[in-house]
């Protein structure tokens, strides 16, 4: 079921996240607006996604991606956050983010400490890299959806 949307394609705009101190661990996560996760497959399955993505028009790079249920909406919907495999030297909030959701890699779980969440996510970041390498992966890199004039949020 997790596979059934794949790969999706989906772009929007970077907004402001809720808060829960991604970027302390290490990890800052991309939220995109509520317009964009609404567009979503509404039965596309929680967790943990890799996949390649792009910042206005820059470059591709890997991605692990979390869909998972929003909190500031009392967890009746979705939120999609997105960590990109890259430093970048500044915040990209109000930026055009573009990605395409390839592979499904875990369901949500919950973690008993923090150390035990950061390690998993660490594993993700791992089992991404390793996917994205595959030559069947590396194909989407090139994908012209990345190399369209950038505009209107685009979801397909
Ligand atoms: P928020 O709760 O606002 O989403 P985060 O702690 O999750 O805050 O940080 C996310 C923000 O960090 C992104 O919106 C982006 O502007 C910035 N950022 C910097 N580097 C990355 C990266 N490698 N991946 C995702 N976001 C990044
Ligand atoms: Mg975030």
């Amino acid at each position: 079921a997790a596979m059934r949307h794949l790969p999706y394609f989906c772009r929007g705009e970077v907004v402001k996240g809720f808060g829960r101190g991604s970027k302390e661990l290490g990890i800052p996560t991309a939220n995109f607006s509520e317009q964009v996760v609404e567009s979503f497959p509404s039965d596309i399955s929680t967790g943990i996604y890799y996949g390649w993505a792009c910042v206005g028009n820059g470059d591709v790079h890997k991605m692990v991606l979390s869909v998972g249920w929003n909190p500031f909406y009392k967890n009746i919907k979705k939120s999609v956050e997105t960590h990109i495999i890259h430093t970048f030297k500044d915040d990209f909030y109000g930026e055009i983010l573009s990605i395409v959701i390839i592979g499904y890699i875990r369901s949500e779980k919950n973690f008993s400490s923090l150390e035990s969440l950061i390690l998993a996510i660490q594993e993700d970041i791992e089992e991404a890299k390793r996917q994205l390498d595959l030559p069947e992966h590396l194909k989407l890199k090139e994908d012209n959806f990345f190399h369209l004039p950038e505009g209107k949020p685009v979801n397909h």
